[in-house]
């Protein structure tokens, strides 16, 4: 029988969007080339931020809210816990997108949150030590979130609601008429009513949009402390710093026994199909230096690991999530920009939205497909 909608990709949006059209009664197949949770996309190493005081525009905090609802959902009806809340630390000076954006979304949409002078966070949060200049936005409600156990429950479910998933199968092209979509895998050709692109840093390839698409490596450094019970959840916030223009670092609690500290800038281009480089000696010695002066616990304490990953970047860092400009039975949801997990399961529910509907009660116009870039150089 013809699938109602074929989803490209299973990682973090794709799973969920596989998950919600088949919890609405949709005929799903769902398609992969590894098998999701897996590193060598966008979801690998553990733990996510989720925050609500968007410092990269109000706009994203009604999703965000929404997303908290149906993170709450999917641990229900799984049976598992996939968000931990810790509260969340936005450092910088006063003026930096990370205390000042933050706190332009909290006021705008009414969002508890305090504003610490550094004294105050030294006092609350040890073992943080910013400088005079420096202040921290606390907001309670953030936390983290297990990308692999979120995409795995994701699939479960979908699976169970009657999706059917091809592991390990690469689509190589796709194509759409106003009769329906045909996509092309080395196992023959699918058909369907409707399609999904959410390929992740394959994106620039495969979707053929006019949004300039860059994949880049990251890389995520883990840390343990001689005294570990400081970095626990609990104890020790999410937190992102920006200690410099366009310069910010974050970290997470301890998940596993393991503390996440890493840069969020960089600019090392990828070729997704050859993987992302393995981390260099320079990159463990920059981190554990620029941890240093701000978290000097971490910085003492015994380097665990550290894993690279991919995030695809767009020119304004906003996602792109919307119909395709040329086809509109196709949905696209890719250029995350890196900091896009938090939203899996609204993005899930948006894609649902257009492909059975044709379009979305949640407000996604920041993200239009087909948005120009001809201002920004
Ligand atoms: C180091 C790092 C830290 C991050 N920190 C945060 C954070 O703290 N908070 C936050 O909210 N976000 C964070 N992000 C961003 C977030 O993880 C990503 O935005 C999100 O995972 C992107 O999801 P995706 O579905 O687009 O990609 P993925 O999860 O990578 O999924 C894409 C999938 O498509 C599949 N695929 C691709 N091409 C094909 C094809 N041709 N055929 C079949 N399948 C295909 C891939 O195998 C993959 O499984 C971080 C990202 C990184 C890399």
């Amino acid at each position: 029988m013809r699938a109602g909608v074929i989803v490209v990709g299973l990682g973090s949006m794709g799973a969920a969007a596989a998950y919600h059209l088949a919890a609405r009664g949709v005929r799903v197949v769902g398609v992969d080339r590894f098998a999701p949770p897996h590193e060598r996309g966008a979801h690998g190493g553990g733990s996510r931020i989720i925050r609500m005081a968007y410092m990269e525009g109000a706009e994203y905090v009604p999703l965000v809210r929404r997303s908290y609802e149906l993170w709450r959902a999917l641990e229900l009806t799984a049976g598992e816990t996939v968000l931990t809340t810790t509260g969340g630390l936005m450092l910088g000076r006063p003026e930096s997108a990370a205390v000042a954006g933050a706190l332009t979304a909290a006021q705008a949409h009414g969002l508890p949150h305090e504003l610490l002078n550094p004294a105050e966070v030294r006092r609350r949060f040890p073992s943080f030590t910013p400088a005079d200049d420096e202040v921290g936005l606390f907001e309670e409600i953030a936390g983290l979130v297990r990308p692999e156990q979120a995409i795995a429950a994701h699939l479960r479910l979908a699976a169970t609601a009657g999706a059917d998933l091809r592991i390990g199968l690469a689509v190589e092209d796709w194509s759409a008429t106003e009769d329906g979509v045909t996509v092309t895998t080395a196992a023959g050709d699918l058909h369907a009513d409707r399609l999904v692109l959410a390929p992740g840093a394959w994106a620039p390839a495969l979707t053929r949009l006019r949004v300039p698409l860059r994949v880049q490596r990251r890389v995520q450094h883990y840390w343990r402390a001689a005294d570990g019970t400081w970095f626990e959840p609990g104890r020790f916030p999410v937190w992102i710093w920006e200690y410099g223009p366009g310069k910010t670092a974050y970290g997470l609690p301890a998940v596993g026994g393991a503390v996440k500290a890493s840069l969020h800038h960089g600019d090392e281009a990828v070729d997704p199909d050859a993987g992302a480089a393995p981390v260099r000696e320079e990159e463990i010695s920059a981190m554990r230096a620029w941890l240093a002066t701000r978290l000097p616990a971490l910085a003492a304490g015994d380097w665990l690991g550290s894993k690279p990953c991919l995030y695809t970047l767009t020119p304004d860092e906003h996602f792109v999530l919307g119909l395709h400009p040329a086809h509109p039975n196709v949905a696209v949801a890719c250029g995350f920009s890196g900091h896009g997990f938090k939203f899996a399961p609204v993005v899930g529910e948006i894609l649902t939205d257009l492909v059975t509907k044709g379009s979305t009660p949640h407000p996604i116009a920041l993200f239009d497909p087909a948005r120009s870039f001809v201002d920004l150089g």
